[in-house]
């Protein structure tokens, strides 16, 4: 029987999330396949006039389900040339289907909680993350506490009380980046950008430091993957934590433009069914071999 929730949880910037719409340049309704639940199916299905015909002309149905079909730009079909969505300016928000609705938000259940964020392959929520200042903190909806991740794994069970994390960059970047080589390629571009910071890497060597910012990074990262931690152990989903936040810090050190490189991994990692836990496999052996860098 699946347990009660009593505690929601949520990162205490996610309040000040909105969407960017036509401001995005990275929207999520291109390069995504978008499913359609069935309840908003029906409802599409009872359009009337040009809009039934318009939506009847982009929605496929196969075994898997429905799915709006994606134009050759590999966009949804209602979004207009100036980022806004076709469906939401003629009968408003409700209109959307349940994904449309619901990212990039994300929920995970753990024992009695409901851990809630924000998917950072969405550039606003990258944005808002690191355009705070300080230690990333956490709000229970029902105490009104708030707390930070190391209180949150505490509560968990995953951390002995009164200990704590904090980022520490990965000793060996070259191993970190062998690691991010064997994922599987989100796009053609995956490939040529590693190439091109292990390049990079060897004619500029980069000692990554410590900060509060990465700090934030870190703790978002892991919270993200902390249904992870029974499975894997916490070290190992820790140094999978760290070498994405060193690899943000290694780009930003390179070339700078850190939230962009922070969506990027996301999109690569974060949103991939095969990468995260073959990246935890990874450090999973090493650990075990007494060699978790
Ligand atoms: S990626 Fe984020 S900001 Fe961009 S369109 Fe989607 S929800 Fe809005």
């Amino acid at each position: 029987m699946a347990q009660e929730v009593l505690f929601h949880v949520s990162p205490s910037f996610a309040d000040a999330f909105s969407c960017k719409a036509g401001e995005c340049r990275h929207s999520c309704c291109k390069g995504w396949e978008i499913d359609i639940d069935e309840v908003s199916l029906s409802r599409y299905r009872q359009l009337s006039g040009a809009w039934r015909e318009r939506m009847n002309a982009a929605i496929c149905e196969d075994e898997t389900g429905a799915h709006f079909i994606l134009t050759a730009e590999d966009a949804c079909p209602f979004l207009r040339q100036d980022g806004l969505c076709d469906l939401i300016l003629a009968f408003g928000e409700d209109a959307l289907c349940d994904i449309c609705a619901l990212h990039p938000r994300f929920y995970e259940l753990i024992g009695p909680f409901e851990l809630a964020g924000l998917g950072l392959s969405c550039e606003a929520v990258c944005e808002l993350l690191l355009s705070g200042e300080g230690e990333l903190l956490f709000s229970c909806e029902e105490t009104g506490e708030t707390f930070s991740l190391s209180v949150l794994l505490s509560r968990l069970g995953f951390l002995p009380e009164d200990a704590s994390l904090s980022f520490a960059p990965a000793r060996d970047l070259a191993a970190m980046l062998t690691r991010l080589e064997g994922t599987e390629a989100i796009d053609a571009l995956w490939p040529l950008e590693l190439a091109r910071i292990r390049r990079d890497l060897a004619a500029h060597p980069v000692s990554l430091s410590v900060s509060p910012r990465y700090d934030r990074i870190f703790s978002y990262l892991l919270y993200r993957v902390l249904e992870e931690i029974p499975r894997w152990g916490l070290a190992v989903v820790q140094a999978y934590a760290r070498d994405a936040v060193s690899f943000i810090a290694l780009q930003d050190a390179l070339y700078g433009k850190e939230a962009e490189t922070l969506r990027r991994w996301s999109e690569q990692i974060e949103y991939s069914t095969e990468n995260i836990p073959y990246l935890l496999s990874c450090l999973k052996s090493q650990n075990a071999s007494g060699f978790l860098p």
